[in-house]
């Protein structure tokens, strides 16, 4: 039995590993994040798990199968938070596996996999601006060059792990081989207004988007805002805001293409200057890597046209890039067979957010379930934004009802196949009998921080 009321006492316990008082801000390799660790730890020895905490720190569960030592489902998500989260990210992934888990100790019952459950100690890579550190070392991924960097107060990564308890030496120890692992799945907060626009609880995610960033720097002709005529000028910021409005037509067109400028600079920035120099990101997505190719193309030829019949200068340059992390279909139909069950519409859609999948898709089928969370938004208030929405009607779907909360207990499910795990495991065959795929994601190493 799913308790959605342990669920979020619990998120909200994890809440409290705060370093901001008021607020959620818990980094990598913090004194929060131990906090947090050891009360997780401590829930997964509860669910009747083996647990412990790898090489970079993730704290890892299992709970073995009928036969030990038999392959593993993987289910998780990070414990890390950017600053001002909210608290539903990340967290209500790892608590809705170890519930599901703890569910299946309750009954006894053991299935034909072991399932681990996974709390990755960073994500968000807001210490170290590296995104994906936990999930990397499991992936085998891990770069042993971002050991070097520095956080903002000159602490080198490889001296906070020692600070820590941790040798960066056995990071490479966390790694897992791809027979170990049948399926890496995920529950995670949309981060969007999809579901709650279409007043859906959940929906199954078909691929993490792909990811282009462009730093874009035009020049013009500085000149004085009251000497140059306009038709004389070589306006920067003109031209810019005409790239801008470009690119969200672009954009606009193609469907499920999402680009954004979210950074722009003008220079020299006085009142009185006709700006010489401007210089703006493009953050493009898609969830198909030649359809955001196709986009990517459109909106450099828009902004050279621009510059071109402008008279200004530009320069374009690729920042960063990451391909498409597609979803398993056979997960999605297993993700989709357990909506079903609870009567709730199927719904996909792709997420235009980063998440582990992405790193762990290097040595497993991903699948993804996305909650609903109010407003969209992961970090709009601390503490207590978003959260996921009422499902109303609905019965538990993990942590997607907010049934218990309201005072009423949950009902029993109808069929005994009440949980997302419950569901995922009712064809094990199925499981056993997909071999791993051998793709590999298609994304190149994170220099910045994606916040995802
Ligand atoms: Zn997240």
């Amino acid at each position: 039995m799913i308790d959605a009321t342990r669920i979020l006492e619990r998120i909200d316990a994890l809440a409290r590993c705060s370093e901001d008082p008021g607020a959620l801000t818990r980094v990598f390799m913090s004194p929060q994040q131990r906090q947090a660790s050891e009360l997780v730890l401590s829930w997964m020895n509860g669910a009747g798990m083996s647990a412990r905490v790898d090489a970079i720190g993730n704290v890892v569960g299992r709970y073995e199968g009928e036969q030990p030592s038999r392959p593993c489902l993987m289910l998780g998500s990070h414990l890390d938070t950017v600053r001002r989260a909210g608290k539903f990210d990340g967290m209500l992934g790892v608590i809705a596996a170890i519930e599901c888990v703890q569910s299946l100790h309750d009954r006894g019952r053991r299935l034909p996999f072991a399932v681990e459950v996974v709390g990755f100690a960073d994500e968000e890579g807001v210490r170290y601006g590296t995104t994906f550190l936990g999930s990397k070392a499991i992936a085998g991924t891990f770069d042993l060059g971002v050991l070097r960097i520095a956080d903002a107060q000159g602490i080198a990564m490889r001296d906070a792990l020692a600070a820590n308890g941790f040798d960066a030496a056995a990071i490479p120890s966390a790694a897992r081989r791809r027979d170990d692992i049948l399926a890496y799945c995920e529950l995670h907060i949309e981060q969007g207004p999809v579901l709650e626009a279409e007043s859906l609880p959940v929906g199954t995610v078909t691929a993490i988007n792909g990811m282009s960033r462009l730093a874009v720097r035009i020049e013009g002709m500085a000149g004085h805002a009251g000497t140059v005529p306009m038709g004389l000028r070589r306006d920067a910021l003109a031209a810019a805001a005409e790239c801008v409005l470009g690119i969200e037509r672009i954009a606009g067109g193609l469907p499920e293409v999402v680009a954004t400028v979210g950074r722009i600079e003008a220079l020299p920035g006085a009142i009185n200057v006709v700006p010489g120099e401007v210089r703006f990101t493009i953050d493009t997505r898609a969830p198909r890597d030649e359809l955001r190719g196709h986009a990517v193309a459109a909106i450099k030829q828009h902004c050279a046209e621009v510059a071109a019949r402008r008279g200004v200068g530009i320069a374009i340059e690729l920042t960063q890039e990451a391909g498409v992390a597609a979803c398993a279909p056979w997960l999605m139909d297993q993700i989709d067979a357990a909506i079903a069950a609870q009567s709730i519409p199927v719904r996909r859609l792709p997420s235009g957010a980063g998440h582990d999948g992405m790193a762990m898709k290097a040595i497993a089928d991903i699948g993804m379930l996305f909650v609903r969370c109010k407003g969209g938004s992961a970090t709009t208030r601390p503490r207590t934004s978003p959260r996921p929405t009422p499902t109303c009607r609905r019965k538990s779907s993990c942590a997607s009802s907010r049934t218990s909360v309201r005072g009423r207990r949950r009902r029993p499910a109808r069929t005994g196949r009440g949980d997302l795990l419950d569901a995922l495991s009712a064809r094990p065959g199925r499981l056993r009998a997909q071999p791993a795929a051998r793709g590999v994601a298609g994304q190149r190493p994170h220099r910045r921080a994606i916040r995802a």
